[in-house]
């Protein structure tokens, strides 16, 4: 029986998860015999948390140089590289970053275990064998990405920015250890800790509704709401409240889809290679009348941790009609978001000029 013929969609969510302060300590504990592949965020290079990893001999590090987000390209070089020096059967892929280094990793434990290249698994349930075994650690919250079903990549060549969805993707292991954010700058902190409260609400406000769904984007907002209302958005606390959420989050988005937001960020990522979350902040300029309370609450928040949302003209001063349609077609291509926020006649809301318009707001000073 196909996907398509099933009533209700069984969900899996991550399995084991060591949650706490230092928690990073017992990931010893965690790790299977034989050698393992670390996929580690180059910003830790030479950084302490290095001399702390139960290093062995034939262990591999990676550093993920998250300037570019994950491409198809990127995966498929790191496969091959692991492949040349006879490193592709880890007994464990270790994934310690932000989301890019988190869905690197993801990526790359499916493909050790799938022939092929990357892209021949963008889409849902393509994956066909089970991944390496493979252990999550964030150092940022707000993707989710540690909770997802999914590690996204963009593929150059396409313009397609898809992840492989796969209960195969899901991490076997967290490690959520709240101190690992503490060295967060505060304007990425904002706008990645968004990403929960964004794809949340965007949930909430869809069509295609589950209620375990609806209580973790409802936990996820409330938390978010009580770290960027406060004093101090990174005291120890809020660092956990934020990681929590963030968890919870990636949780709630296996149960649904997101929205408005999403597919226009996309839009501005793929066209203009703007990272995730500070796209999806640009494009709150422009969501007033799709999300008019989330939309008063999201700047209130940013106001009170005196964050600038950056306006499109940063990257853009004017958009020619050639972008536009760029931006249309990768905006419009996300269908599941947008039927589930608009219904099935999304189109004839979001048409060719309302698009433009959209995207004319977030280029507003
Ligand atoms: P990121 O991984 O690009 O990291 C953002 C920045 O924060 C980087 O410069 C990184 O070096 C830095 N950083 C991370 N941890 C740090 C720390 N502890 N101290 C100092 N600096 C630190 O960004 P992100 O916002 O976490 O993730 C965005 C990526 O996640 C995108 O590629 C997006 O497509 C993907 N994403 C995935 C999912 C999913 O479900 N798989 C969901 C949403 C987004
Ligand atoms: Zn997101």
């Amino acid at each position: 029986m196909g996907e398509k013929d099933l009533k209700y969609k069984n969900t899996k969510n991550i399995h084991y998860y060591l949650f706490g302060n230092g928690a990073i300590s017992q990931l010893e504990e965690v790790l299977k015999e034989g050698y393992r592949i670390y996929f580690i965020d180059s910003y830790f290079k030479n950084k302490d948390l290095i001399k702390t990893l139960p290093l062995q001999k034939d262990d591999e590090i990676i550093y993920v140089d998250t300037i570019n987000e994950p491409t198809t390209d990127k995966i498929d070089e790191y496969k091959q590289y692991l492949v040349k020096k006879n490193k592709n059967n880890p007994s464990t892929i270790i994934g310690i970053g932000g989301g890019a280094t988190l869905d690197s990793a993801k990526a790359v434990a499916n493909l050790l275990t799938n022939e092929g290249r990357a892209e021949d698994y963008q889409g849902w349930d393509l994956v066909k064998n089970p991944a390496i075994y493979k252990i999550g650690i964030p150092t940022i919250s707000g993707t989710g990405a540690e909770a997802s079903r999914t590690c996204v990549m963009t593929n150059v060549k396409s313009g397609l920015k898809l992840g492989m969805n796969s209960d195969y993707t899901i991490y076997d292991q967290l490690i959520l250890d709240p101190n690992l954010t503490k060295t967060v700058p505060d304007e990425q902190y904002f706008y990645t800790g968004m990403d929960t409260y964004i794809h949340s609400f965007e949930s909430l406000n869809g069509s295609f509704r589950h209620t375990v769904g609806d209580a973790f984007a409802r936990e996820a907002i409330r938390l978010c709401k009580e770290v960027f209302d406060s004093e101090n958005m990174k005291s120890d606390e809020n660092r956990e409240k934020l990681m929590t959420a963030s968890y919870l989050g990636g949780c709630a988005i296996a149960n649904s889809f997101v929205g408005v937001v999403h597919p226009f960020s996309a839009g501005l990522s793929v066209v203009f290679k703007i990272h995730h979350c500070e796209a999806n902040c640009i494009t709150m300029r422009g969501m007033e009348e799709f999300y008019p309370k989330e939309y008063k609450e999201f700047f209130e928040m940013a106001e009170k941790q005196n964050i600038e949302i950056p306006s499109l003209s940063k990257y853009v001063k004017n958009i020619d009609e050639d972008a536009f349609e760029k931006l249309y077609n990768s905006t419009i291509i996300h269908e599941k978001p947008l039927i589930n926020a608009l219904g099935e006649d999304f189109k004839e809301i979001l048409t060719y000029e309302k698009v433009k318009e959209i995207f004319k707001k977030m280029l507003k000073d």
